[in-house]
């Protein structure tokens, strides 16, 4: 598809914005990407946030519930770690919600622009990163 003139073209890499029907970034060579090409991946962004959110909501009530009953006499699930792994597996349900939250915001800000939000971006990558580092960190004090 070649691109069509008078439509709003931006780089990912520079945040570069033009009308011209360019293919490549003329200040650092990234392909542009159309207004309609970020819009579609603005709605990949946020139906994938949806997921995480509604995901991590689903698991963080049934383990809850799990808690909750694990004093009750004859429950069927017990919850047997400690106040630590409470905490954890807590912060790492929240950290996910947020990740969540914060690529369907994203997602519907280029929906709604047609480009990137550079700063959401930075912060997604970022949350990205330490979610990696986390998992890693687990990993070997395992
Ligand atoms: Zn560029």
């Amino acid at each position: 598809m070649s691109p069509v003139a008078d439509e709003l073209r931006s780089c990912y890499r520079c945040d570069y914005e033009t009308t011209e029907p360019l293919d490549k970034c003329p200040r650092c060579g990234q392909r542009l990407r159309s207004a309609r090409q970020v819009r579609r991946l603005g709605w990949v962004l946020t139906i994938l946030g949806v997921f995480l959110v509604a995901f991590m909501g689903t698991i963080t009530v049934y383990i809850t519930r799990i808690i909750a009953q694990t004093d009750e006499p004859g429950a069927a699930t017990r919850f047997t770690g400690g106040p630590e792994m409470l905490l954890f597996m807590y912060g790492l349900f929240g950290f996910v919600i947020l990740f969540g939250l914060i690529a369907m915001a994203g997602g519907i800000w280029q929906i709604k622009y047609g480009k990137r939000n550079r700063k959401l971006a930075y912060i997604i990558l970022g949350l990205g990163v330490i979610f990696l580092l986390i998992g890693w960190l687990v990993r070997l004090l395992r």
